[in-house]
């Protein structure tokens, strides 16, 4: 049996352990970078870390003592990614420098081609590609004039050295607010151009002794129980009152944002441009409690006027004033909804993803579409995403997505696919379930997807995780060979 994953990042690293417990060892990591790692090997941007706590923003399967921080920078994450994939054995399984192009089905096989041409052929393949993947740069007039740096957050260089710039940050979101906290003090001037401002949550990062690391290290059980209390309160108590299934928790984590803003920010014209016209949880949280310091600098700036165009010299906003920059940060999000892109997959009959996507991407449970025999993806459609760990949510399709593998190592089963009729019956529950919930209670969010959809996942996280347990067989389509 041979598995082809597409990309070498958390996905790929959980869905290849997974494969690898169920004795499937002939996989194929296709990584169109030089370094595996995902989004912690592209966001290098000043202040990059993760805002959830490291101890439960880690695999099960790869405990670490080594942590620095509660909540750890992206360097630090970068590295437990590479020593997990080295762990694992995963480095010479992967092969750098290949963006997949096509993934064609014939048969019970899949035929996978790289930019560096044909790659064989795989019983399955597993879409590891991540979400917050591909940069999205704003539509502004004058984009290209700008004489100075100009660079996206995703594409950042860590050598570039910001002291004494006049430095424009464009977007107010979880990395822009990272990014005004970590440079503020090392440079000349700063402007934060905020279209819309974003609910806050305080949560104090900071360093992990050298005795508690020693402790985890002497107790590694002791690490389990934090990551098991992490996890219940992020995911019983945070991401259910994200999701409606906590309104005492929700009513808690608001009033913590509010009073976070009024107690960091006393001058009223400041606030006013602070505070967002939506509920919490309505766009991601933020979470930091180094931002509204940050921007109360001296030489930091709040411009909330829209952006009319940006010239060489700098931005030029709506009222006619030019904010002269020596540098300009796209902290503008990514496309979120560019799943499997631009790779072109064509399952049974010639389907065409892109087609069966046309109006919206859609899968069962997130990890398979129906036409598309023995392809599998973490992180699809309608995954959990949001203020908890993502590697648990890429763990647990992980698990899922080998144990319909590993029923293609049986001769007699040539194919798996999810029933047309269930997917759609799954679906429309989803967006039934998706009406009321916070992310549609009045936000524009990156949750959109181009058809208006919320592309989150609306139930409780306990309900995932009962529902991911294991593949319920009468859902899917087996072809005997
Ligand atoms: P984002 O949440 O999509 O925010 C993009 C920002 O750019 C928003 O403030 C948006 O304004 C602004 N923007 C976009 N186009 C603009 C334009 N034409 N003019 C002015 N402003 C514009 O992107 P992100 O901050 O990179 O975060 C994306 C996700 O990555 C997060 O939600 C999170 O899931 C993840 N992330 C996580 C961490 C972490 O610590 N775990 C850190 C960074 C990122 P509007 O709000 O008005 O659209």
């Amino acid at each position: 049996m041979r598995v082809a994953i597409f990309g070498a990042g958390a996905s790929a690293i959980a869905a290849a352990h997974y494969l690898m417990r169920k004795g499937i060892s002939d996989i194929t990591l296709f990584e169109k970078a030089d370094e595996l790692g995902g989004t912690w090997r592209d966001n290098r941007y000043p202040g990059v870390a993760c805002d959830v706590p490291s101890h439960l923003y880690r695999f099960t399967f790869a405990p670490n003592a080594e942590w620095t921080q509660r909540c750890s920078p992206g360097d630090e994450i970068q590295s437990y990614m590479r020593d997990t994939a080295v762990k694992l054995g995963l480095i010479d399984k992967i092969r750098f420098g290949h963006e997949v192009t096509d993934a064609t089905y014939t048969d019970g096989r899949w035929a996978v081609t790289t930019t560096q041409g044909l790659q064989g052929e795989f019983d399955a393949i597993i879409s590891a590609t991540g979400a917050l993947h591909h940069p999205r740069f704003p539509d502004i007039d004058g984009i290209e004039d700008f004489a100075g740096l100009a660079c996206h957050s995703a594409r950042w260089d860590p050598g570039t050295d910001l002291s004494g710039k006049r430095v424009g940050v464009i977007g107010s979101g979880s990395t822009g607010t990272q990014i005004v906290a970590a440079v503020v003090d090392r440079v000349a001037q700063l402007t934060l151009f905020q279209r819309t401002p974003q609910w806050i949550m305080p949560l104090p990062n900071h360093p992990i002794e050298e005795e508690k690391r020693q402790e985890y290290r002497d107790n590694p059980a002791a690490m389990d129980s934090y990551y098991a209390y992490l996890a219940d309160r992020f995911n019983t108590v945070f991401a259910d009152a994200v999701s409606g299934n906590n309104p005492e928790a929700y009513e808690h984590m608001a009033q913590a944002c509010e009073n976070n803003l009024h107690a960091s920010v006393q001058d009223p014209v400041l606030r006013a441009k602070l505070t967002p016209d939506y509920k919490v949880g309505c766009k991601r949280l933020v979470v930091s409690d180094t931002f509204y310091h940050a921007i109360q600098q001296p030489h930091a700036q709040l411009e909330t006027g829209a952006i009319a165009r940006i010239e060489p010299d700098g931005v030029r906003t709506d009222d006619g004033a030019l904010h002269d920059l020596d540098v300009i940060i796209f902290a503008t999000g990514f496309y979120a909804h560019s799943i499997c892109h631009p790779m072109h997959i064509t399952g049974r009959e010639g389907i065409s993803l892109n087609e069966a996507w046309n109006e919206g991407n859609v899968a069962y449970r997130s990890v398979a579409v129906p036409g598309f025999p023995n392809f599998f993806l973490i992180g699809g459609p309608n995954s959990p995403i949001g203020n908890f760990s993502y590697l648990m949510t890429a763990e647990t399709q992980a698990k899922y997505v080998a144990e319909l593998v590993s029923k293609l190592g049986n001769a007699e089963v040539q194919s798996i696919e999810p029933d047309a009729g269930v997917t759609r019956r799954y679906n429309a529950e989803l967006r039934e379930a998706m009406h009321g919930t916070i992310w549609t209670s009045g936000c524009d969010s990156w949750y959109f997807d181009p058809h208006g959809r919320v592309a989150s996942y609306p139930w409780s996280y306990s309900r995932f995780a009962e529902d991911m347990k294991a593949p319920d067989m009468r859902d899917f389509k087996l072809v005997r060979a």
